[in-house]
């Protein structure tokens, strides 16, 4: 690995890539080449070791139980968190959304402690699950398109006064909050609902890819 080397890290494929979200990476990768960047990829199972000399991170969503394995080998293996501690990018999708932040309510109906990486608490919400197509309009701070996916989940993600909201739904319901809020993000911690995956589905023209 070069020192200008983009490294793109895409967490724990064989437990959290059910809705696509690896199409996050793949993009991310491939426009990263078309701006003539050199970049490495790394796909890292659950029994590896996240390395910490990453610059951008991956991690999508995923059904209940594979969620809170993949919180408890993160935790354990702490090299996420060590990868933020040295400015690392995170884009996280739903389950990997929620494993960011302090807590959510797993498989077993138990409060299961997150990584803390992002100011959010996830619940398990009352109402209908959250299932359909998201559009949401990005913090003007980040100056991005707006985004689109689609979301499914039970679980409804309450900020903390250090997350801001990545954006605002012009339909869907995102954190499920009933405030229009969707994801959340900090310094370089980003967290959405939305599969799609949401990153090729979303550009900012036409004849980017
Ligand atoms: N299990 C979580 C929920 O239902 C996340 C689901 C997902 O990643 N789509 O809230």
């Amino acid at each position: 690995m070069s020192d200008n080397q983009l490294r793109i890290v895409w967490i724990y494929p064989d437990l959290l890539s059910t809705y696509g979200d690896q199409g996050n990476a793949l993009v991310v990768e491939r426009r990263a080449r078309q701006r003539g960047l050199d970049v490495a990829r790394l796909d890292v199972r659950s029994d590896q070791p996240i390395p910490t000399s990453g610059d951008i991170y991956l991690i999508g969503g995923g059904e209940d139980r594979p969620q809170r394995l993949a919180a408890e080998r993160l935790r354990r293996d702490g090299g996420l968190q060590r990868a933020v501690g040295n400015g690392a990018i995170v884009f996280s999708v739903c389950a990997g959304y929620q494993i960011l932040g302090h807590e959510f309510i797993n498989d077993l109906g138990q409060r299961e402690p997150g990584l803390g990486l992002l100011d959010v608490v996830s619940v398990r919400g009352e109402g209908a699950r959250c299932v359909g197509d998201v559009l949401g309009d990005v913090n003007p701070h980040l100056g991005l398109p707006p985004l689109t996916g689609f979301e499914n989940h039970q679980g409804v993600t309450h900020l903390g006064p250090t997350a801001r909201p990545l954006a605002q739904v012009r339909f869907g319901n995102g954190n499920g909050t009933g405030d229009g809020t969707e994801g959340a993000f900090n310094e370089t911690v980003f967290g959405t609902y939305m599969h799609g995956p949401c990153l090729p589905a979303t550009r900012r023209s036409r004849t980017c890819c």
